[in-house]
């Protein structure tokens, strides 16, 4: 940021921000904040909130990414429609939860909230993290991720089909005693172009009993009555 731009958002003269930037190079004092940052779960065996875990997992999974900053520091970044409120400002109180004192912020882009939180240890906790996109490399998760999953389904598959699913209804006409009636049949649809992803979808669906099948290469669709309202009541509208 430029002195002058730095003045203006502090409300102070350009040569102070100048001062005060002689002043910390002076001393060699870090610039920027200098909270402690949060111990890691797995390379300091801090707790980890495991549901809340399963289902930023799942977020990331969908429609989520880790890029390296300055310093170390790498951001997780899930991108969600901006349509839902309530979902994107509960994705903030997610984040921070599994980054405990975290504080995530939000980015505005063409129709998508982009919510991010910055952690050296992102790596740690999404070793899937890696070089291209989801679709061209192997998602395999690690055991203790795969036992937070077995752990809690449901909090796992709210966070996928919430970012990367709907909830579809589909409308179809029965004609009942010489009247035509309109019934409708809603039904919710996961789409990744990742098989690997897919597969762990379908995985925490038959671990929740929640019956679904391939309706298209990338697409699973829960669309049986009782497994929609299973699923309804598991994760949630979306809103
Ligand atoms: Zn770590």
């Amino acid at each position: 940021m430029r002195d002058v731009d730095n003045a203006l958002l502090h409300g102070v003269g350009t040569k102070t921000i100048r001062r005060w930037r002689r002043l910390y190079q002076r001393q060699g004092l870090a610039r920027g904040q200098t909270h402690l940052a949060p111990p890691c779960p797995r390379c300091d065996s801090a707790p980890l909130a495991g549901q809340e875990y399963a289902e930023l997992l799942g977020w990331y999974l969908g429609d989520g990414h880790i890029s390296r900053g300055r310093r170390d520091v790498f951001n997780l970044h899930v991108v969600n429609d901006a349509t839902y409120v309530e979902l994107n400002a509960h994705l903030i109180a997610l984040m921070a939860t599994v980054k405990p004192h975290g504080k995530p912020h939000t980015r505005l882009v063409p129709g998508a909230v982009v919510t991010t939180v910055s952690w050296k240890h992102w790596p740690c906790l999404f070793p899937q993290h890696g070089a291209g996109r989801k679709h061209e490399h192997a998602i395999v998760l690690e055991q203790w991720q795969r036992e937070l999953v077995e752990a809690s389904p449901p909090d796992f598959l709210r966070g996928l089909f919430h970012s990367d699913g709907s909830r579809v209804r589909n409308w179809a006409t029965r004609t009942v005693a010489g009247e035509v009636r309109r019934y409708e049949y809603p039904r919710w649809q996961f789409v990744n172009a990742s098989e690997d992803i897919i597969g762990l979808c379908t995985w925490a669906l038959d671990m929740a009993d929640i019956s679904w099948r391939r309706s298209a290469p990338r697409v699973v669709s829960v669309s049986r009555r009782a497994a929609v309202a299973r699923l309804d009541a598991l994760i949630g509208p979306k809103r």
